[in-house]
């Protein structure tokens, strides 16, 4: 595949943009192959800046969830658009989208708007701390929650003091959970838990319920609040709140990513249990309250609670878990492959240093199909059954190939540095 434009649009940014690029969408700790820009994108399909065009199963990283540029969500921005965006004072969407929100979501009373999930997070842990006049706020050890001072999980010009009070459990633990609460003693504001397990570098865990029961029971007793930090999954699991399947309701939940479909806006939403903090709180943004993303989710939302999208992506998930097994099967490869069925983590076993998933990762990129080695990845609803089963015909393709070469492949250079970095 060509890389001229890529290549030199990188040498570019290299002079201007530190490192060239940076976050979660730089593909410094992505093989060599990837490309770093994108001219376009359509339904499941992304293009890179050299014209390459690849079946997408990252979803901008959650975004896309119904597929990128969807002709009514996009209509619905447009004609707002038209009308006036970041104005004076929100337009009356805002009143919609939040009654639209409370009525969607089971434990929301309210909503706020902002503009990315850092914001949503962020705001929900100084509502809480506002709410409770306490300290610490529990996180479980290695979840991401943004990239503010309190979270980030590269730590490079933080202070400690940034995250005195952040203390950490491991997810899924409930001995561990009840002692990291009973160390807080009578200073506990908040526990921040994920809808399930979704780390970066391991299989995914989905929620027990004893654990969901537990946050909800310790958070009761001690007067915390509890926080969904629903960016990622919210509206992939399920059409409202992720832990009502298993009867927990949080007081705070933070969304963002998919919920106007790749248009820029997050929420916190919360319980009448944290009004009165989230309401003292000074919470403000230049482009918090623009009316076209407002548009663009108030359209999504509906096509949420009236399409099919949910379980078509599930359907199409379980398609794919169940080819990839086969295929890598019959080339004697063995997948770790974890997560709901429509965010799927895939890795394989016998790989620590993840040398079989960056072999792999490359050789589907070749053959059309951009696949992330370590991070979960997601289906959305413009992908057909048509383009799973392509993806399974390039993946035995790519086993063959992979296999071929299995003796030569090597780790990853900066990745083997980072993990040096991080156990040092
Ligand atoms: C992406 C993400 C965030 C941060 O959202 P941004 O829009 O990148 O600020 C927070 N929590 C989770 C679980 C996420 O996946």
């Amino acid at each position: 595949m060509n890389r001229d434009k890529d290549n030199a649009l990188r040498a570019r940014a290299l002079q201007v943009i530190p490192n060239g690029m940076y976050g979660h969408e730089s593909v410094r700790l992505l093989p060599e192959c990837f490309p770093q820009f994108f001219s376009k994108a359509q339904g499941a399909y992304i293009w890179d800046a050299d014209g390459n065009r690849y079946l997408d199963f990252m979803c901008a990283y959650g975004p896309s969830l119904l597929g990128y540029r969807d002709e009514r969500v996009d209509a619905a921005a447009q004609a707002q658009a038209l009308l006036g965006d970041t104005l004076t004072g929100p337009s009356p969407l805002m009143v919609e989208l939040a009654e639209t929100l409370v009525e969607m979501v089971d434990h929301a009373d309210w909503a706020m708007f902002c503009k990315n999930g850092t914001d949503a997070t962020t705001m929900a842990m100084s509502s809480a701390r506002a709410q409770t006049g306490k300290r610490v706020v529990l996180v479980a050890m290695g979840a991401y929650h943004g990239a503010a001072p309190w979270c980030t999980p590269i730590p490079a010009g933080t202070l400690a003091e940034d995250r005195a009070h952040i203390r950490t459990y491991a997810y899924n633990d409930v001995a561990s959970l009840e002692a990291a609460v009973t160390e807080a003693g009578d200073d506990l504001a908040a526990i921040f838990a994920s809808p399930f397990r979704h780390d970066a570098f391991i299989d995914q865990e989905l929620p027990q319920p004893a654990y969901a029961r537990a946050a909800r029971e310790l958070c009761d007793r001690s007067g915390a609040m509890l926080i969904i930090d629903e960016v990622r999954a919210g509206f992939r699991l399920a059409r409202g709140s992720s832990w009502t399947a298993l009867g927990v309701q949080p007081d705070l939940s933070a969304w963002g990513k998919c919920f106007a479909n790749g248009h820029p806006i997050s929420v916190l939403l919360g319980s009448d249990s944290c009004r009165e903090g989230a309401g003292s709180i000074y919470a403000t943004g230049s482009f918090w309250l623009s009316a076209v993303p407002m548009a663009a989710a108030l359209e999504t939302l509906r096509i949420i609670r009236e399409s099919d999208y949910l379980e078509h992506s599930v359907r199409l998930g379980e398609r794919l878990r169940a080819g990839l097994d086969a295929v890598a099967g019959q080339h004697g490869f063995t997948l770790r492959q974890s997560g709901p069925v429509q965010m799927p983590q895939i890795m394989f076993a016998d790989d620590p240093d993840f040398r079989i998933g960056y072999g792999w990762a490359e050789e589907m990129l070749s053959r059309g199909i951009y696949m992330h080695p370590w991070h979960n990845m997601f289906l959305c609803a413009a992908m057909t059954e048509a383009d799973i089963d392509m993806t399974i015909a390039a993946a035995d393709e790519a086993f063959a190939a992979l296999a071929a070469r299995r003796a030569a492949l090597e780790p990853h250079p900066v990745l083997v540095a980072l993990a040096s970095a991080m156990a040092h």
